[in-house]
C-alpha cells in the first residue's frame, strides 16, 4: 500500500515553482492569507493544523530551530510569494530581523526614496498587495516560471517602495 498522505515537504515543494537560475525567486502557488502572503497548513501533534507562512515554514525546516513570534522574516527581493531561504545569507532571499540591520543598509545604497528606516513599514496597502499576489499566483499557475509576471508584479510592488538590490 502506497500512502495516502504526503509529507510536509512534499506538499510543500508541490506549491512551489523556481526560476532556472539560482537567484531567481520561487513563488509560492499555495493559498494565500487576506494580507498578500503565503499560507502552509502544517500538521500538530496535537492533531490539529496550524497555518504558517510558507518561507518561515521553509527557514524551520532547513536549520530545524523554530523561528520565535517575534522574529520577522523579510524579503530582500520585495516579493512576498518568495519563499527562496538559503542558509546562505549571500543566497537567500530572506533574512530574520537579526540580520535586518544589513538589509536596511542595502536598501539606503539603493534606491531609496521614501525616508522610512523600516523595511517593515514600507509596503503597498494590504489589500494591494493581496491582489498583486494573487495575480502573480494565477499567472504562475498558468504558465509556470513566468518573468514578465514577475517584472509586472514587483513594479507594482515596488511604485511605493524602495528596491533592495
Ligand atoms: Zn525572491
Amino acid at each position: 500500500m502506497t500512502r495516502s498522505t504526503s509529507t510536509a515537504p512534499e506538499r510543500f515543494w508541490s506549491h512551489v515553482v523556481k526560476g532556472p537560475a539560482p537567484a531567481n525567486c520561487w513563488i509560492w502557488t499555495g493559498a494565500i492569507g487576506d494580507d498578500g502572503y503565503g499560507r502552509f497548513w502544517v500538521p500538530q501533534p496535537d492533531g490539529g493544523q496550524r497555518a504558517m507562512r510558507p518561507q518561515r515554514w521553509l527557514c524551520e525546516h532547513l536549520t530545524g530551530v523554530a523561528l520565535l513570534p517575534d522574529v520577522l522574516l523579510l524579503h530582500a527581493c520585495n516579493v512576498p510569494l518568495c519563499v527562496h531561504v538559503d542558509i546562505d545569507l549571500s543566497v537567500s532571499h530572506l533574512a530574520t530581523g537579526t540580520h535586518r540591520g544589513n538589509m536596511v543598509e542595502r536598501v539606503q545604497r539603493g534606491r531609496y526614496r521614501n525616508g522610512s528606516t523600516a523595511i517593515r513599514t514600507a509596503g503597498v496597502a494590504r489589500a494591494d498587495r493581496v491582489r498583486l499576489s494573487r495575480a502573480l499566483r494565477e499567472a504562475f499557475r498558468d504558465h509556470g516560471w513566468d518573468p514578465a509576471a514577475i517584472a509586472a508584479h514587483k513594479t507594482g510592488i515596488e511604485s511605493d517602495t524602495p528596491t533592495l538590490w
